[in-house]
């Protein structure tokens, strides 16, 4: 099957065209104007639309087990609702369970995937525990692809590790490739401000985010990039959340150390403000790290401008309000970690963005698909036009109106931190791999049709 796209404007990190774009199986052939109309067996007019590469998120959680409950998307229903948006690529974590082998975690994980998943799909390995085979286990999965570990600084007793594993680990790297990803919170202080403040009696949403302070983030962060630059590896940053996080990032960017971070769409939008909602709507956004204060807002925005962030992606890990965050009503530490996001990022983004002249057009296309995809080794496969590339194309309209929430959203949870966001610029089409998936709000593509992707260690972040 070929699929020619005719007329429109091709947007790269680097550039901006008017261009025809030849599709056949699988694959972009060709990138440029006049490609003649009978090149195809289907031809579809993309005049006054952009053409992006899909999106990439590196960072989702489906099907994900957390505090006796699982998040509310499946690799099914989180990856459909993701192609709505426009991602045509997630990474998601498979999490080592402490004692076990982390080719176990590969297996359930590509289980969860298996016959569900709608796009392609990467993963990550949280790494718990290294054990006696764990350095072995890591270059025995950066051969099956996991080109990158997550390690925890936060969540004692749970998913933290100690400094001696981080730095072990980042070692590890050094030789194979692969990149550490650090949830960098500093655990043991904000448990013991945790503990006090429901000695207290402060049970509220609210205080989910008063006791982990910005501090605590920023040490953190501090502490893995000094970690990373004793091991000689580079080091990414997840969901960064503050200017004082973002300050550590990039005084060792200026000092020439490969330090890298993304930031997520309610870091970017929303404030602590929002945790104060009554009747307990403030649980809708805990997540972890934090909302803010709102001066942090414009900062993150300068970060992603200047480069001293890389990636936007969404930690999409959804509960649902009604019978999931409801499990925390009476104490904050018991409501699931985490907000949906994967359907509104390049919305968001791009009005917010790109309409309101924050970024450019090029470099919001290079913060949620080009500079994901170089980093977590999926570049040029992913996040670019070109000839040879896989066709994942996302076709852009600049003038579609959306109002984001519920009643609009694909993902299967119950509320939007976004409800109400009015936004200009959405998918008309989203092609995957050649196939058209998403059309006109109809979704096409079939479940299990998306390929685990075996990502390249030595990616971006060691160039
Ligand atoms: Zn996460």
């Amino acid at each position: 099957m070929s699929l020619l796209l005719r007329n429109g404007t091709v947007v790269l990190a680097d550039k901006t065209f008017a261009a025809d774009v030849l599709i056949e199986g699988e694959f972009v052939s060709e990138v440029r104007a006049g490609i003649p109309e009978n090149a195809a067996e289907r031809v579809i007019d993309a005049s006054g639309m952009l053409l992006l590469p899909g999106g990439i998120d590196v960072h989702t959680h489906m099907d994900m087990p957390f505090g006796g409950t699982t998040s509310s998307d499946d690799f099914l229903t989180g990856t459909r609702a993701a192609a709505f948006g426009g991602t045509t690529t997630i990474v998601d974590f498979a999490i080592q369970a402490r004692g076990t082998r982390m080719r176990d975690a590969l297996d359930t994980w590509w289980g969860k995937a298996e016959g569900k998943a709608c796009i392609d799909y990467g993963l990550h390995m949280i790494v718990t525990d290294l054990g006696t085979s764990g350095l072995e286990d890591m270059d025995d999965l950066v051969r099956e692809g996991v080109a990158s570990f997550k390690l925890f600084m936060a969540y004692p007793n749970v998913l933290m590790v100690d400094d001696g594993t981080i730095f072990k680990a980042l070692s590890q790297t050094s030789k194979n490739g692969a990149l550490v990803c650090m949830h960098a919170e500093n655990g043991g202080a904000i448990d013991v401000i945790v503990q006090r403040t429901l000695a207290e009696g402060k049970t509220a949403p609210i205080y989910h985010a008063l006791s982990r302070p910005v501090t605590a983030e920023a040490e953190a962060v501090h502490r893995a990039i000094a970690l990373a630059e004793m091991a000689h590896a580079p080091v990414y940053i997840v969901h960064l959340s503050s200017e004082a996080a973002l300050n550590q990032v990039r005084e060792a960017r200026d000092r020439g150390l490969p330090a890298f971070a993304e930031t997520c769409p309610h870091y970017l939008l929303l404030s602590i403000d929002e945790m104060d909602r009554p009747n307990f709507e403030g649980a809708k956004y805990v997540l972890t790290p934090p909302l803010r204060e709102k001066e942090n807002l414009p900062k993150l925005w300068d970060g992603l401008k200047h480069d001293h962030l890389q990636v936007v992606s969404t930690d999409h890990c959804p509960f649902c309000f009604a019978d999931q965050k409801v499990l925390g009503k009476d104490d904050f530490t018991k409501i699931p970690n985490g907000g949906p996001g994967v359907e509104n990022r390049l919305q968001l983004i791009y009005h917010h963005g790109v309409n309101q002249g924050k970024l450019s057009l090029n470099r919001f296309v290079e913060l949620v698909a080009t500079s994901p995809a170089r980093i977590f080794g999926m570049y040029p496969k992913k996040g670019t036009i070109a000839p040879g590339s896989d066709a994942d194309i996302v076709i852009w309209d600049p003038e579609a109106e959306l109002t984001i929430g519920v009643a609009t959203h694909h993902m299967r949870v119950d509320y939007s931190m976004f409800e109400g966001f009015q936004v200009k610029g959405n998918t008309r089409q989203v092609i995957s791999r050649g196939e058209v998936i998403v059309d006109g709000g109809k979704f096409l593509g079939k479940p299990g049709r998306g390929n685990y992707l075996r990502r390249a260690a030595r990616g971006g972040a060691w160039k």
